[in-house]
């Protein structure tokens, strides 16, 4: 592994050049493409994209929860949950000393559909507990009691009755919330969520994110949110990643992305988010053409075939650099700051 530069302290995880590729029968297909983005403590980054666009894959290497015919490039993913031991996570086994010990201990992970996380034949408590005992060392009784009080924070009612319930007692919302107490067992330095909301009603969404939001600053733990949904990323992050077909197109304050979108992708997900004041507008603005086959890329940029921007001679030839701003955003187009203000 080469050596790199140690992450600054406010840094909580650090991802540089990351690749993944998966072999198929049909060979090797990339689905992650180089990418960096960071992570500072207590800070929420939304990441968003299309479905294809590379956002859960990226997380899944973090959590080195990759299928087993994933190919890994020469990318670093290094993580410092205590401001003291800086890991690298690149290379680790799924099922390492060191894997076993952070995942669930100092990264927490919620997925959009708590059915295929929580284990249908075991009680919501007896999840949390084993979780608890594993990682802290605790008696039955202390988990117990850790259980209920997570289950309390989450806002279940009556957690002293739930805790001997299982999953399939519960509505999907009550469920998702289950599976937060349990991400939160150990009071993670990260979590990361991967869609946790999509499968709700927007009533409970919004109950969803009001409450991440709200443990967010009580605990001060990071979040990795990943939403195809810019709405919901203006509601919780701090800061944004906009990915595209294994590539990190679009990175900055969410201010800034929202107000100053310099990346034509962006600007076309901004432009498909239905807003108040337009409901007299016939048709929502929809991002043309669909994301090309991952087994064939588009030459040069590869939003070209979709791009309101594009310069054929020069898109469909080099691929772009990504260039930085001084408030912090980049964009990986050739024309990224050229382009006609976008106002959003
Ligand atoms: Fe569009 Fe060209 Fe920029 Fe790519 S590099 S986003 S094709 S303008």
């Amino acid at each position: 592994m080469l050596d790199t530069v140690k992450m600054p302290p406010e840094r909580l995880l650090q991802l540089d050049d990351v690749e993944v590729a998966f072999k198929t029968r049909d060979g090797l297909v990339t689905a992650v493409n180089g990418v960096n983005y960071h992570v500072n403590r207590g800070e929420v980054l939304g990441i968003v994209g299309e479905s294809g666009s590379g956002k859960s894959v990226t997380v899944r290497a973090i959590m080195r929860l990759l299928a087993k015919n994933a190919r890994e490039g020469n990318g670093t993913i290094r993580f410092n949950p205590d401001g003291e031991t800086e890991y690298r996570l690149d290379g680790v086994a799924r099922d390492s000393r060191l894997m076993r010990r952070l995942r669930g201990g100092k990264i927490g992970m919620v997925f959009q559909e708590p059915m295929t996380a929580l284990s249908p034949v075991h009680s919501i408590g007896t999840q949390i507990m084993r979780t608890v005992m594993l990682h802290r060392h605790v008696g039955k009784e202390e988990a117990r009691l850790r259980a209920i009080d997570l289950l309390k924070r989450v806002q279940l009612p009556q957690p002293e009755r739930l805790v001997d319930s299982y999953p399939h007692q519960l509505s999907g919302g009550m469920r998702q919330r289950a599976m937060i107490a349990l991400a939160l067992a150990c009071d993670p330095a990260l979590l990361i969520a991967d869609e946790p909301t999509t499968a709700l009603d927007v009533t409970t969404e919004a109950q969803i994110l009001e409450l991440l939001k709200s443990l967010q600053q009580e605990l001060g733990m990071a979040i990795i949110f990943i939403t195809h949904n810019f709405g919901v990323v203006a509601d919780i992050a701090d800061r944004v990643a906009v990915m595209y077909l294994g590539r990190v197109v679009e990175t900055g304050l969410v201010d800034d992305i929202f107000y100053h979108p310099q990346h034509p992708y962006t600007r076309a997900l901004l432009g498909s988010i239905p807003r108040l004041g337009q409901q007299k507008q016939r048709r929502l603005n929809v991002i043309r053409g669909s994301v090309p086959d991952p087994y064939n890329v588009p030459s040069g940029c590869v939003f070209h075939t979709r791009c309101d921007y594009a310069d054929p001679a020069i898109c469909g030839r080099d691929a772009p650099p990504n260039i930085p701003f001084a408030n912090g955003q980049a964009a990986l187009c050739h024309f990224a700051g050229k382009l006609p203000e976008a106002g959003q």
